[in-house]
């Protein structure tokens, strides 16, 4: 059986305090037990290799209870609404009878301070509704790390019987691409500008986008966010969708007033409807497994690389050689492999 725990004794406690079986685990996870869900999301983000196989034990061990959820990833630049946003469309949700779970891919993210979607209270009430679980940002230096545990964690939590995944992302560094590369529905959140709305987009991230949404169209900002729209339906119509079953659709909406967000929940089961017709999410989901897979091998590798006794005492060494032009980058790549037993 699971001890029953308060969230606030779970956090006290820690996945090391008092060991659970991969068989605990499961059931507390399927069970949705919050306090064993929270600990189960804390074990994978652990990287002590005790923990590790542990974490791969019961993600295996829950898989076929996976794969059933909406996975919808959302981006935009601090400030853009994201927040507000997902607060309002979670309520909408959890009163048309979903459950929600909201995460956060933030590779700024640091356990004191300096975070941008760290923060729980960013989603009031979203935040306290039993409905809804939302987790702030792994704290792992680099995108990999974050995005691996984000991906672990949504097999969790459809295991919890979360139906609806909702990842969200500010555009630092390669995020976005991480983000669209494990949901099933990229969402970009824009705002409207002054004059020419293409100038300052990140350039590749409408190619990702399964919908554009401009933000704040609400008071005076409706006719400009009306114009904006108009301006990246255009633009998106130049470009070749990445599927021939969708087009893209630009819509404004406003978060902090419950408008337009109707149109753009439909806009999602009509893109699920589609992709699940051709095959595409399937096909999609299969892609992002195998990548997910090459991703965690090279991580591994790495690890594993510079773990090693000979590589560790050897490749400051090599490094200042490499810096100093004494040896070449490929030479260099050959003798630490070398020394690893792969060259
Ligand atoms: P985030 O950084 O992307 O999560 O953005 P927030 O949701 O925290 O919102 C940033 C600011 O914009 C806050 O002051 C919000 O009150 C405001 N805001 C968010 N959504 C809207 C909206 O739909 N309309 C207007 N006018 N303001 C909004």
């Amino acid at each position: 059986m699971v001890p029953v725990m308060t969230a606030s004794q779970d956090r006290q406690a820690g996945p090391a305090s008092r060991t659970l079986s991969v068989a605990d685990y499961a059931a507390g996870v399927r069970g949705g037990d919050r306090a064993t869900l929270a600990r189960a999301i804390t074990l994978i983000e652990s990287s002590k290799p005790a923990h590790r196989q542990l974490a791969q034990d019961l993600l295996q061990e829950l898989l076929a209870d996976t794969g059933a959820a909406m996975r919808i990833g959302i981006t935009g630049v601090p400030g853009v609404g994201k927040s507000t946003l997902i607060d309002q469309l979670g309520m909408n949700l959890v009163a048309a009878g979903h459950k929600i779970a909201v995460l956060a891919v933030d590779p700024t993210s640091k356990r004191t301070g300096g975070s941008i979607l760290g923060d729980k209270t960013r989603m009031e009430r979203l935040s306290r509704d039993p409905s809804a679980f939302i987790r702030p940002s792994p704290t792992a230096g680099t995108l990999g790390g974050v995005a691996r545990k984000t991906r672990e964690s949504i097999v969790l939590l459809e295991a919890a019987g979360f139906d609806v995944i909702i990842v969200e992302t500010v555009g630092v560094g390669q995020s976005e691409t991480t983000v669209a590369e494990m949901v099933d529905f990229f969402l970009v959140l824009l705002l409207a500008g002054g004059g020419d709305e293409l100038q300052g987009i990140k350039k590749g991230i409408i190619e990702l986008a399964d919908m554009i949404a401009i933000n704040k169209a609400d008071g005076d900002n409706v006719t400009r966010a009306e114009r904006a729209a108009a301006e990246y339906q255009g633009a998106l119509s130049i470009l070749t969708p990445s599927s021939a079953s969708w087009s893209p659709p630009v819509i404004t909406i406003s978060g902090h007033n419950n408008a337009g967000l109707d149109r753009l929940w439909d806009e999602v089961l009509a893109h699920r409807q589609v992709m699940s017709q051709t095959g595409e999410l399937d096909s999609r989901r299969q892609r992002q497994a195998v990548a997910w897979m090459h991703e965690m091998l090279s991580d591994r590798l790495m690890d594993a690389l510079l773990q090693n006794d000979k590589v560790a005492a050897a490749l400051p060494g090599i490094e200042a050689d490499v810096a100093a032009g004494r040896m070449l980058p490929p030479r260099a790549v050959d003798t630490i492999l070398r020394m690893f037993g792969l060259a």
